[in-house]
């Protein structure tokens, strides 16, 4: 089983919508996939098409909780199937609370994980959709994961913002979790139409591509795209021969063989 972390501190970058969409791309591999929203907001629960999150009866604020006043949990309990065929383990607002709760915790980075650890021999991935903020959720993320994929506008990849990412992300390799690595940056909602989005993505792929990897495909900005959270289901399923679909398809590829690279060089090096 791998566990994958979309994490980036800005907002709005695409974390949910690939989350979404790498997942059920996933599942249209073979693959069993749990996603787990760790987003107050719940924008990926709601993008499933649970709308109202704070009418269901068990999401991962509850789920925490019980990890953190040291009670036993079934890892099922709670567990939701879209009719794509991935699970989403759900989150609602009260999960702010929870982050709250974190801070006096035992492990308070680890709540996450010991979430994770229960319920691996379930899935072949377990994607995570961070908030926006490099707090104790994100931390929990992070600390959960073996790989960590970074979403990012080209056109606003900042400097200053990704050195604040990828210190956060080497200090949780460092101290807490040696397994975690970066699979790369992905860049979205990359506006094809005009020279200078063109430009901009090439820029970055000069600028940080010695650095950190970046994925090879490009999530295309589509309108189609940003319409699928409200209809509640993948852009597959949505637009399925749209460019953005064929996008995220290529982009579920990429990950899968690089899976496969990354599993291949640690048997080797284990021989
Ligand atoms: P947050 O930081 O708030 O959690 P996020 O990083 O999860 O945001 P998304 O919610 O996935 O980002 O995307 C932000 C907005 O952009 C949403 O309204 C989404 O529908 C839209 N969007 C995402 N991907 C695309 C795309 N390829 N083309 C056009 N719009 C997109
Ligand atoms: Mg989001």
């Amino acid at each position: 089983m791998t566990t994958i972390t979309l994490s980036n501190q800005k907002g709005g970058v695409g974390k949910t919508t690939t989350a979404l969409n790498l997942g059920i791309g996933l599942v249209n591999e073979k693959k069993k996939v749990l996603l787990i929203d760790t987003d107050p907001q719940a924008s990926l629960t709601i993008a499933l098409g649970w709308r109202q999150p704070e009418k269901l009866p068990i999401t991962l604020a509850d789920v925490m909780e019980q990890i953190i006043a040291g009670r036993e949990i079934d890892p099922t309990e709670g567990i939701l199937h879209h009719n794509e065929g991935v699970d989403l383990m759900p989150s609602s607002i009260a999960l702010s609370g929870t982050e709250n709760s974190l801070f006096n915790a035992m492990n308070r980075e680890r709540v996450l994980k010991c979430y994770v650890d229960a319920i691996a021999k379930e899935y072949d991935y377990v994607l995570i959709d961070s908030m926006p903020s490099l707090g104790m959720l994100s931390l929990n993320a992070l600390t959960a994961s073996d790989r960590v994929i970074i979403p990012s506008q080209p056109n606003y990849l900042s400097a200053k913002g990704l050195e604040l990412l990828l210190s956060t992300i080497t200090k949780v390799k460092r101290q807490i979790n040696p397994n975690l690595t970066v699979g790369g940056i992905l860049l979205t909602m990359v506006d094809n139409r005009t020279n200078y989005a063109k430009g901009m993505a090439k820029l970055v792929r000069e600028d940080y591509g010695s650095r950190l990897p970046i994925y090879e495909t490009e999530i295309p900005m589509s309108v189609r795209t940003s319409e699928i959270s409200a209809v509640g289901s993948s852009i597959y399923a949505y637009d399925k021969s749209g460019k953005a679909a064929e996008a995220y398809l290529a982009f579920t590829k990429e990950v899968l063989s690089e899976e496969r690279r990354i599993k291949q060089y640690q048997a080797d090096k284990s021989r």
